[in-house]
């Protein structure tokens, strides 16, 4: 495979080669041409050509004219509906465990509160350092809110977690252990099969960050029998800024967790007006309140689309694209004392590629002047995000020799 995508094949032969280049033409062009290489689909994926008709139609139709009816039409359906296509083309997983719904940050909340108490007597969570910010600061607010003790993992390998990080941490204190199945930082790929058997084997129950996976790495949720998980739509699912999250709670479970935050749509009849809360008996007792219909359009369109390509086929154009951003790194950067900060096995690697140097912060605020759009992460990584059906070698290309001449001229 690394043959196929040495520096020596130019990046047009390479986008020739593409079963998936036509996809690109499918997302909205900037109209100014200003950008020359957009490298954080990670963190923001561009918008589908469709997308703004696609909302003015909603706008016109199901807003405008159905008006409060629209709620009867679909509305009150749309998060399990909408999670259960997501399930199936992306989650690997049965309808009717998917929510979408609020951000990830409050999902995670609700997930990780439910968890607890699914777990009574145990009070240990487990996650890591290099944990996505978000994550952290939740476990620990759950944790002071809760009493509980926080057991934190230091990664050995490359900026991720391994079976081998786990085993002596996670035993019968441990209520839940919280991980990323792709680290937000390095790109690390955690063997979630693994890893979420070796917590099962301790009685405990397993919660998979999907945030940096989602749309880029096949995932199987039932057949590794995950128990929880959640994960943002307006980065390898592109449903723009602040679009809801995603929330799964595998079918055995469901009974037996009660989420947190208690209110009229996790109720067991919305519109009964009843005077108690008693949760549905269904995935639907994980919302809480009204979901953001309008927020969650973009999404459907670009599932669809993932459809379309197939997750297999997007995650090959993924390990080719990181395979050739590698190799590039290689030879034009790492001679400037650029050092690569993700895995070389495309086997341990989602989507993205993360290098270091002192000057990136400086590298990269440059680079976004020019319509080179990679993103910072502090201390001092650069990450460059391939999203698989949008990212051209050509582009990935162009960025890297921009980084390259960026370097140049700074140090
Ligand atoms: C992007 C990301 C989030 C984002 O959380 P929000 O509530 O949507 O802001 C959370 N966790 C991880 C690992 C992420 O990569």
């Amino acid at each position: 495979m690394t043959s196929s995508v040495t520096t020596t094949v130019p990046a047009s032969v390479l986008d020739a080669a593409d079963p998936l280049s036509h996809f690109r033409a499918r997302f909205l062009e900037p109209k100014n041409g200003e950008v020359r290489a957009y490298l954080d689909g990670n963190s923001l994926g561009r918008p589908l050509a469709v997308t703004a008709g696609q909302l003015k139609d909603f706008v016109d139709t199901q807003w405008g004219e159905r008006l409060i009816r629209s709620w009867d039409d679909s509305w009150m359906q749309e998060p399990v509906s909408l999670g259960d296509r997501l399930a199936h083309v992306v989650l690997g997983s049965a309808p009717g465990q998917t929510i979408v719904a609020d951000s990830t940050s409050v999902m995670l909340y609700k997930l990780l509160r439910a968890a607890m108490g699914g777990r009574p007597g145990r009070s240990e969570i487990v996650l890591d350092r290099e944990n996505f910010p978000t994550d952290r600061f939740i476990v620990e607010g759950i944790a002071a809110e809760l009493g509980a003790t926080i057991q934190w993992i230091q990664p050995q390998s490359i900026g991720g977690v391994g079976p081998e990080d786990l085993k002596d941490v996670v035993c019968s204190r441990t209520a839940v252990v919280l991980l990323s199945h792709v680290a937000y930082r390095s790109g690390f790929l955690a063997d979630a099969a693994a890893i979420t058997e070796l917590v099962h084997e301790a009685g405990a129950l397993v919660l998979w960050d999907l945030c940096h996976s989602a749309g880029a790495v096949p995932i199987q949720l039932d057949a590794w029998d995950v128990d929880l998980a959640v994960g943002c739509t307006y980065k390898y699912l592109n449903g723009g800024p602040g679009a809801p999250a995603f929330g799964y709670v595998s079918a055995d479970l469901q009974q037996q967790l009660q989420q947190p935050i208690w209110g009229w749509m996790g109720a067991h009849e919305p519109f009964g007006m009843s005077r108690d809360y008693r949760p549905a008996d269904d995935v639907r007792r994980f919302l809480t309140g009204t979901p953001a219909i309008l927020a969650m359009q973009p999404l459907k369109h670009m599932i669809e689309l993932i459809a379309e390509a197939g997750m297999e086929a997007v995650r090959d154009k993924s390990v080719l694209l990181t395979e050739r951003a590698i190799a590039l790194t290689d030879e034009l950067l790492l001679p400037l004392g650029v050092e690569m900060a993700s895995p070389r096995d495309p086997s341990a690697r989602g989507s993205h590629v993360t290098i270091d140097h002192p000057c990136f912060r400086e590298v990269v605020a440059t680079l976004w002047q020019r319509g080179v759009i990679p993103d910072f992460r502090p201390p001092h990584g650069l990450r460059i995000g391939l999203s698989p059906l949008s990212t051209s070698f050509t582009e990935l290309q162009v960025g890297i020799e921009a980084i390259r001449d960026c370097l140049k001229e700074i140090v």
